[in-house]
């Protein structure tokens, strides 16, 4: 399925008094292209519009009009658009049996069917993406425009069982895109959907065991337990048992040694004898922790308040604190990412700012390959943006850290 949003996006809101209404855009009008550049996505909606002068494009009705916006120092454009994905939506094309979507009784608004894998739409809006979809060009415009952080759709690192879940092959290999965005610096947040019998026990174990392994940059891992209503068509998929529940807790307060007061979330448990079920299974699992634990009853809203009493801290915690080179990542961009990134750095200080000389100042590796690698790049910015730029190398600056200062 894919799905045409619109080939041009349309102004929803203009600004009373700002630039884009004092050059006379209005509501309703259709961008056709702006600087000459027909908009793919509100990212770069946003970032053509960032120049002093904008010269638009727009479809008014049947009229065609050219409108030039200018905008004094520092002022906003003034006018929203009204969607997010101007082009094509990358629609999914896996078909996991426990999509939410599939579970969706018929004859609601055509949106809500929607099955996006779309990283502009995990950027903007926390959308899970399982990047089977994702491209050579896709990772080029992440790492260029710095769209961190992503969220991205484990539920298992084994490429069988995760191909196996997505019933979609490139599953088995497409979080290979989540380890070169890692390796440039970009942030990602990942989710595992638990499926009883399909990635939980064993699987879950070598799950998280392959992720502190393989992506230990990751910022976070949401473990989400597979929701169903009533229009699952699926008959493999079901819901965990109360047993299974406590288990989980239970271990998982051990594997990770938490302390202190910790609330946990039955949400939706409606029968008495449920959460009978599930408290018991709880204190029966929660007496085989060496910590002191206390558990309450289930509240009003559907929680259980519970104390656990630390038995140790982790050793890593004990013997080690965070590098202060890499901030405790494990990882450094890369010398050629630097180098990237101080270039649209210049650019953004050099259109911010009236400047006729600017001076570089970065690590040694990184001041190396500007003057190397990097010189034929730095005569043209220079020769395009009509500046001199000054290169310094600072020993006391680690490979990451730079400066672009206005001289
Ligand atoms: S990746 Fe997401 S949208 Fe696509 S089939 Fe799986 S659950 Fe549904």
């Amino acid at each position: 399925m894919s799905a045409v949003i619109d080939s041009l996006p349309e102004i929803s809101a203009v600004e009373p008094s700002s630039a884009a209404s004092r050059a006379g855009l209005l509501p309703g009008d259709r961008i056709v292209s702006v600087n000459g550049v027909s908009p793919r996505d509100i990212l770069e909606w946003h970032r053509l519009v960032e120049s002093d002068v904008v010269d638009l494009q727009v479809a008014r009705g049947r009229e065609s009009l050219d409108l030039v916006v200018e905008r004094l120092p520092g002022e906003p454009f003034g006018a929203s658009v009204s969607s997010a994905v101007f082009d094509r939506i990358h629609t999914c094309d896996n078909h996991c049996e426990f999509c939410f979507i599939y579970q969706l009784p018929k004859g609601m608004r055509q949106s809500l069917y929607l099955k996006d894998d779309d990283y502009r739409l995990s950027f903007l809006f926390g959308n899970f993406t399982t990047l089977t979809r994702f491209t050579e060009a896709d990772l080029e415009r992440v790492l260029d425009e710095r769209l961190s952080p992503l969220y991205v759709s484990i539920h298992a690192v084994d490429p069988n069982v995760r191909s196996e879940m997505l019933r979609n092959n490139r599953g088995g290999f497409s979080l290979r895109w989540l380890r070169l965005m890692l390796d440039n610096g970009i942030n990602a947040r990942a989710q595992i959907v638990l499926c009883p019998g399909v990635n939980d026990g064993d699987i879950l174990d070598s799950t998280l065991c392959g992720l502190l392994e393989q992506f230990p940059e990751l910022e976070s891992i949401a473990i989400v337990p597979l929701g169903l209503s009533r229009y699952n068509p699926e008959s493999r998929m079901r819901v965990h048992t109360p047993e299974e529940a406590a288990q989980t807790i239970s271990r998982q307060l051990r594997l990770r040694n938490l302390g202190g007061i910790i609330i946990i979330d039955f949400i939706d448990m409606q029968s008495e004898d449920h959460k009978k079920q599930v408290l018991t299974a709880l204190q029966r699992n929660l007496d085989k922790d060496h910590a002191k634990t206390k558990i309450t009853e289930v509240s009003a809203l559907g929680l259980v308040e519970m104390t656990r009493k630390r038995t140790r801290e982790s050793l890593e915690h004990i013997l080690c604190e965070p590098c202060s080179t890499c901030g405790g990542r494990g990882v450094l961009k890369t010398s050629e990412s630097i180098c990237l990134e101080i270039f649209r750095e210049i650019i953004r200080v050099v259109r911010q700012y009236n400047v006729q000389q600017i001076m570089v100042l970065a690590s040694e590796q990184v001041v190396e390959m500007l003057l190397d690698e990097e010189a034929d790049m730095l005569a043209e910015l220079e020769s395009f943006l009509n500046i001199g730029i000054k290169i310094r190398a600072e020993a006391e600056y680690n490979q990451e850290h730079y400066d672009v200062v206005l001289l």
